[in-house]
């Protein structure tokens, strides 16, 4: 009975600006981070391309990122990586990237802490406030 039950879907905000950047089934938080060589901890959030048979039940959305039309070329220890930028589409902030590699295209990369749930958005203030 419970495989019926629309999931639940969470929408994420600028931490910057809060402006509403993504729809998704998944809880980033709870999503795979990429580890070295990858070195940034980027979260790893999988895009509904590719995954046909659950795309009906799990889905991530873009709303409002704008994305880069050139590929920032990025050293890493064990050599480059292509990666496409994707930005806050009001504050421009950098919130994530995808590799430029075709056989990568379904997965987003989440810089940590560029995203805010909205639950938690307005909750308590920010961290660090003994300045
Ligand atoms: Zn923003």
């Amino acid at each position: 009975m419970s495989r019926m039950t629309t999931p639940h879907v969470h929408t994420y905000h600028c931490t910057f600006c809060s402006h509403l950047l993504l729809a998704s089934t998944h809880i980033i938080s709870a999503l795979p981070t990429r580890r070295a060589p990858g070195l940034d901890n980027a979260t790893i959030v999988p895009l509904q391309e590719n995954t046909e048979s659950d795309s009906d039940r799990e889905y991530t959305l873009l709303l409002t990122l704008t994305r880069d039309r050139a590929a920032k070329v990025v050293a890493r220890e064990d050599g480059f990586e292509k990666r496409v930028l994707w930005r806050c589409g009001r504050c421009k902030l950098i919130v994530g990237y995808m590799l430029d590699e075709e056989k990568r295209r379904g997965c987003l990369y989440l810089l940590p802490g560029a995203v805010v749930e909205s639950s938690e958005l307005g909750q308590g203030e920010p961290e660090g406030q003994a300045a």
